[in-house]
């Protein structure tokens, strides 16, 4: 395959099917990476026709991890499941965690095995961080899992991390229940950390449309909708907001863009 139509070094890692888009490889599109095919960067770019602060929105999401990620630490969490993790790209959870605190172990879980073939590489070094590949629709096979038991203890506090991912669960997938499978698994003192592309405007509701039908997944729920999955755990302010909302380093400028309000998200912690 000539190198141009996929990563610059012309590589392929067996197994990668490059003839179907793959979300992790459409995110890592909008996101500016060159992990991604012809197929996945025709998504990212009808995606762009349809909200052209796209890549805005991928690099909001991936500072709100940063940022949830450090709090997550502040308050003590050692441990970080991070499901639907993506491909490595920048501010990972390890390196946001163990810059905090050196000993923090973090199991990235993602069913695309290209994330597997390249996270290899970067956690090459890292005893304290592992990748599975696993379908996160299967909570009991993932909790189970001796890798992930090996670096997590569920006795005690897990930040549990779904990031941009729970909208690629369709309707009739019961997000609700597989999200309650996880919650249901962490002992008190934990966190759950979710984010979630939000029905905020006319642009939004376009855009769902698009990838429902060509990528298969991407459902825009309401705020009402995203908040419901934290039910039964106590808030952290301020709730859940509009990702450049949630505790921003820098002040944010109202009112927020169709970009801007795009995802939702927010954290709240298991109290009993
Ligand atoms: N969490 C990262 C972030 O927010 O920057 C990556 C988000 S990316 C948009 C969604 C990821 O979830 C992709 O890598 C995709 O392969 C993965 N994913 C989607 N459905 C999944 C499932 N059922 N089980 C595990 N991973 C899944």
């Amino acid at each position: 395959v000539d190198g141009a139509d996929g990563p610059d070094d012309g590589w392929r890692p067996v197994g990668i099917d490059i003839s179907t888009p793959s979300i992790a490889r459409v995110y890592d599109a909008v996101l500016g990476g060159k992990d991604n095919y012809p197929v996945d960067r025709a998504i990212a770019e009808a995606s762009l026709a349809i909200v052209a602060e796209i890549g805005d929105v991928a690099r909001y999401n991936r500072a709100i991890l940063g940022r949830a990620v450090r709090f997550m630490a502040e308050q003590g969490i050692r441990q970080f499941l991070d499901l639907g993790s993506g491909l490595p790209t920048v501010q990972n959870t390890h390196q946001v965690a163990q810059a905090h605190s050196p000993e923090a172990r973090v199991v990235y879980v993602d069913k695309d095995p290209i994330v597997l073939a390249h996270g290899r590489a970067l956690l090459a070094e890292n005893e304290n961080t592992t990748v599975v590949t696993a379908d996160l629709r299967e909570p009991a096979e993932i909790l189970n899992h001796p890798d992930v038991r090996a670096l997590i203890d569920f006795d005690q506090p897990v930040g549990l991390m779904l990031v941009g991912v729970v909208h690629h669960l369709n309707d009739d997938e019961g997000p609700e229940r597989i999200v309650e499978e996880y919650k249901a698994a962490l002992p008190a003192g934990s966190f759950l950390f979710l984010t979630h592309f939000c029905a905020s405007s006319p642009d939004a509701v376009a855009l769902e449309k698009a990838l429902l039908t060509d990528l298969g997944s991407g459902r825009f729920r309401t705020l009402e909708e995203i908040t419901a999955y934290f039910d039964g755990f106590e808030s952290v302010d301020p709730g859940v907001v509009f990702l450049p909302q949630w505790r921003p380093e820098e002040p944010v400028q109202e009112p927020l863009t169709v970009g801007q309000r795009l995802m939702a998200g927010g954290i709240a912690r298991k109290v009993t």
